[in-house]
């Protein structure tokens, strides 16, 4: 693909660009995505995504197969504690700190 033949250039592969570059071609607008790094980052992003990007993965059809690459599975523990050490006393625990249970939110 030119440049010169695309209808709009996306500076940068990161979700922003990536989710742009998705929503231009399912409406048939030609896009050309550019990158200036051979990978986004050297460490591991995105392994949590929230609802309304459950939304739009859904929505591209590629939701499931996402959730059948994550490393963390759905029901991995998703509470956040904090101790003086790692066989230390309690300090503090937050139960269910990403909303991952899949049980009902009354919020
Ligand atoms: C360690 C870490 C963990 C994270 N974990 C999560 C998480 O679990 N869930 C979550 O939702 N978010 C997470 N985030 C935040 C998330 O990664 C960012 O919010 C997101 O990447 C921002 O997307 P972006 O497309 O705006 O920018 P970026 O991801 O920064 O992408 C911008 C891209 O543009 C490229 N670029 C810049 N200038 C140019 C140029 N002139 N020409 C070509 N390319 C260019 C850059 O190389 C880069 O790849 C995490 C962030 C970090 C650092």
């Amino acid at each position: 693909m030119k440049i010169d033949t695309v209808d709009v250039l996306i500076a940068g592969g990161g979700p922003v660009g990536l989710a742009l570059a998705i929503e231009l071609g399912h409406r048939g607008i030609s896009c050309l995505v550019a990158e200036r790094n051979d990978r986004v980052g050297y460490s591991p992003r995105a392994k949590t995504t929230n609802v309304r990007t459950r939304e739009h993965l859904r929505r591209w059809g590629i939701a499931e197969a996402l959730r059948k690459a994550s490393p963390i599975p759905p029901d991995y523990p998703p509470d956040i504690v904090f101790a003086t050490r790692m066989d230390g006393n309690l300090l503090a625990r937050f139960e269910n700190a990403f909303n991952g249970q899949r049980v009902r939110n009354e919020l």
